[in-house]
């Protein structure tokens, strides 16, 4: 599940239903907005179109392909191919869509970049972290080890003739929890701008992707939270056609006399990560976006930055524990006094 009210996405609704349009109803562009849970989050999809049905069409377009992509990647459902292949782990190779089957070479790439710290086959772990509250004490070193042993994306056949995917070993799981939204949102803005909708945002519960402008004009905006008063924004990053991700232990995470475990754990020790409160991720692709951020939240703050400062068109902000924040080498951020005029419209927070 997403992270919490870390990002706050400027989108000037209040503008939008005021002013401007009042003056040229029919001729100023318009924004629309809709919120729903779809794979388990809270997703929110706007369009900005001159043609407020063209709008709605699109949101309504955009939401079923976001059905679409759920049906056929979650590990949940049963009738899903990523279910067939689960399976029949350590059994047979199982023949699937094109569209999976590029999805999990990827996903692998991704693995082999991260040197193994962003992994799909993370979901054959075996949970002996509980974030439930139930959890008095750590697990033993041994459970721990024991945990991850089946992971591996190395174990992770591809065979393009056929087009099939094998899991080695009996027992493994491939799931897209760290990567799925990202995917997801990205096909749901293709799917938007193809339409012909000029502007937009998809935003699976602070992953999102923007496209285009707002109503007015203006550049899309997204807040930095500041991490001593989270309602409280800190700086601005513009956020035109691109993705801003964040992955963080705000939401999910265990505690343990006083201490903090996140939800993100790393696949080759099996401990959770730490070290950083939160990692942002801008760049145009959402799919890796939000990988990488969870990528980053294994690797720490000096692996992580070294990471992402070799990726071209890659950039990050980071939040220590002792909330320090930290930026790559092409982040470009606004500060909080320079976009006050933004901040006055209605400030949509995004959980
Ligand atoms: P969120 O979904 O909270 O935005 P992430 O995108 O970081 O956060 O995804 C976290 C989810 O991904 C976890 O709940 C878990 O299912 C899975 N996961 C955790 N650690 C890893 C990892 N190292 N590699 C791949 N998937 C992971
Ligand atoms: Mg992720």
């Amino acid at each position: 599940m997403a992270q919490r009210v870390f990002i706050l996405l400027m989108i000037c609704w209040a503008a939008l239903n005021t002013a401007a349009a009042q003056r040229l109803p029919t001729k100023e562009p318009k924004a629309q907005k809709k919120v729903l849970l779809l794979m388990g989050t809270r997703f929110e999809l706007a369009a900005v179109s001159r043609d407020e049905q063209k709008a709605w069409e699109a949101i309504d377009a955009g939401i079923k392909e976001i059905q679409r992509i759920e049906a056929l990647i979650s590990e949940w459902q049963n009738t899903s191919q990523t279910s067939e292949i689960n399976r029949n782990a350590g059994i047979k190779p199982v023949v699937i869509d094109q569209e999976l089957y590029d999805l999990i070479s990827r996903s692998n790439r991704i693995s082999e970049m991260t040197g193994g710290a962003f992994d799909i086959s993370f979901a054959s772990i075996d949970n002996v972290w509980k974030y439930d509250g139930s959890m008095k004490k750590e697990p033993s070193p041994e459970q721990v080890a024991a945990s991850v042993s089946k992971i591996n994306y190395k174990n992770i056949i591809l065979n393009s003739q056929d087009r099939s995917v094998y899991l080695k070993e009996p027992g493994m799981k491939i799931g897209f929890g760290a990567i799925g939204k990202g995917y997801a949102a990205n096909r749901a803005r293709d799917v938007m701008r193809e339409m012909g909708i000029q502007g937009g945002v998809v935003n699976a519960a602070g992953d999102l992707v923007t496209w285009g402008k707002q109503a007015d004009g203006q550049s899309w905006y997204v807040g930095i939270a500041d991490p001593a008063e989270k309602d409280k924004v800190f700086s601005w990053l513009t956020a035109d056609n691109t993705a801003v991700v964040t992955s963080g232990n705000y939401e999910k995470y265990a505690e343990i006399n006083g201490k903090r475990y996140s939800h993100i754990i790393d696949p080759r020790t099996g401990y959770p990560a730490s070290g950083l409160k939160s990692v942002t991720i801008v760049c145009p692709n959402g799919e890796l976006a939000d990988a990488l951020a969870t990528a980053v939240s294994v690797l720490g703050k000096d692996e992580g930055l070294y990471l992402i400062n070799q990726l071209k068109g890659v950039a990050c902000l980071l939040i220590t524990d002792a909330d320090e924040v930290i930026t790559s080498e092409r982040m470009n951020l606004h500060y909080y006094q320079n976009k006050k005029k933004h901040a006055a419209p209605a400030t949509s927070a995004v959980h």
